[in-house]
């Protein structure tokens, strides 16, 4: 069995672009509009030589601090809880906002583990949203630019001891 890896985070970090990337096709839409990812997609996931399930989710794009539970956000709870790890993803350009930290709390409630991907990372303007991102208590966070290709042999060494 494939292990299953689930992309979660806020609207417009990069999630789409990423998933794109590891299934190397353009099966996921990836817009400058928040909330084009209507429903979790699935692919094949390739990445130097591993392979794996990856899961681009939906849900948190309908956030509402007053209405939290809607129904995307029901879909990647679900998606989180099935997988055998989450690639939480924030914009290290924009840095934590507070929708990364009520996020942050949800995942620290559940089981499956959490790989805290600092994205838009390219250059030198990752580095100050890597910094930040510390506060959001998961090790090891890993700079990337999901557009650009960098910082992929470190998500490797991540993955690699899941997949
Ligand atoms: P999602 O809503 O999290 O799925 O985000 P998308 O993948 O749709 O990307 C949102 C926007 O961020 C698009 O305009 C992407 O081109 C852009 N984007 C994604 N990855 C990167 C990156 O690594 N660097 C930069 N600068 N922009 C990125
Ligand atoms: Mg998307």
């Amino acid at each position: 069995r494939l292990a299953t890896i689930a992309i979660v985070g806020r609207p417009n970090v990069g999630k789409s672009t990423l998933f794109n990337r590891l299934v190397g096709k353009r099966l996921a839409l990836v817009d400058d509009q928040p909330g084009v990812t209507r429903d979790r997609r699935e692919g094949d996931g390739h990445l130097l030589g591993l392979d794996f399930r990856i899961v681009d989710t939906a849900g948190f794009e309908d956030y509402d601090a007053a209405t939290l539970p809607g129904r995307m956000r029901v879909q990647t709870e679900k998606a989180v809880r099935e997988a055998d790890a989450a690639l939480f993803m924030i914009d290290g350009r924009a840095g934590v906002t507070p929708l990364d930290e009520e996020i942050a709390r949800w995942l620290r409630s559940e089981d499956t583990p959490i790989i805290l991907v600092v994205n838009k990372a390219e250059g030198k303007q990752g580095e100050n949203g890597l910094m930040e991102s510390y506060s959001l208590g998961f090790d090891n966070p890993i700079a990337l630019s999901a557009e650009h290709g960098e910082g992929i042999v470190d998500l490797f060494d991540a993955l690699r001891p899941i997949v």
